[in-house]
């Protein structure tokens, strides 16, 4: 039984103090929303903060986003209502819908680097493979046009390019996990980074990953895929920014891991990382 309206728009409040209690919105950033029937949807309004809305700043449209309801408080509705409603069409499944600047996987969508597979759990069961769509003007209809063809059934997060993250899911909670998630992957990539190198999973020990996800009735095309378990070759971009790779890529063709780069780590180079993590934890403390 679906919730009652009011439940959904405090709902919504809620999620939007959250998202910004975690710094995933900057000053009037982000929007969301949930679909509460087949032609409506309640989504944020443009031009405030959602870390203080108010059930009544709640907007509802309809599927071609055109406001149906007088606002009790003069609300219009977010700009980009319209990504919402491109990934509602696509997905019925899908009941909500989180847009948001998390600053961490923002910061891959600005460097154009693929997110890297094949290096956390967490990631890969939540979040399955995790797409980057080219740069679009935001508040136009190219923002929903760069996303859609990235869309499939087992998409859940995707990035926009030097822009930020789009997370849906069947509830408006599960929604909220998957962006911090994605945040908390891209988080402990860039501390991965520092210390200067990464292990991948080996071929066998991403197949045994996605079979457990799969028993959680999670499919992953790339279980399915031969060789199954593979890790795409989309993580040699990020494992390239290492100064000192000591990483095992899969390599597609063959589904064998092979060992990559340099992996001493002489007196000289302990050094540096012990320097590079003292000056992370100082700034960090500024
Ligand atoms: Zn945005």
């Amino acid at each position: 039984m679906n919730a009652p309206i009011w439940q959904i728009k405090k709902d919504i409040c809620d999620i939007g103090h959250r998202i910004w209690l975690k710094g995933f919105c900057a000053g009037n950033e982000g929007n969301h929303s949930v679909r509460i029937s087949d032609d409506r949807v309640l989504c944020t309004p443009t031009g405030l903060s959602k870390g203080f809305l108010l059930p009544d700043d709640v907007c509802v449209v309809d599927m071609d986003g055109k406001q149906v309801e007088a606002n009790p408080r003069g609300r219009k509705r977010t700009s980009e209502v319209l990504v919402h409603l491109a990934i509602y069409k696509k997905r019925p499944d899908v009941k909500a819908v989180i847009h948001s600047h998390p600053p961490h996987a923002t910061a891959f969508a600005i460097a154009g680097i693929p997110l890297p597979e094949g290096l956390h759990p967490e990631a890969e069961v939540f979040l399955g493979k995790v797409l980057t769509a080219p740069y679009a003007l935001p508040s136009t209809q190219a923002l929903p046009d760069s996303l859609t063809p990235l869309i499939t059934s087992e998409t859940n997060t995707l990035l926009m390019g030097n822009h930020g993250s789009v997370s849906f899911s069947t509830s408006l909670t599960d929604s909220f996990y998957k962006l911090e998630i994605l945040d908390a992957y891209c988080r402990i990539l860039l501390l991965t980074k520092q210390l200067g190198r990464a292990n991948v999973f080996s071929k066998e020990q991403m197949t045994d990953l996605l079979k457990v996800k799969a028993k959680f009735g999670l499919p992953d095309a790339r279980l399915a895929c031969a060789p199954e378990g593979c890790i795409g070759t989309d993580n040699d971009d990020f494992l390239a920014t290492f100064d000192n790779p000591a990483s095992a890529h899969c390599d597609c063709k063959t589904g064998e891991v092979e060992k990559s780069g340099a992996s001493s780590s002489g007196g000289q180079d302990f050094e540096k990382l012990v320097q590079a993590i003292t000056d992370q934890i100082m700034a960090a403390a500024r």
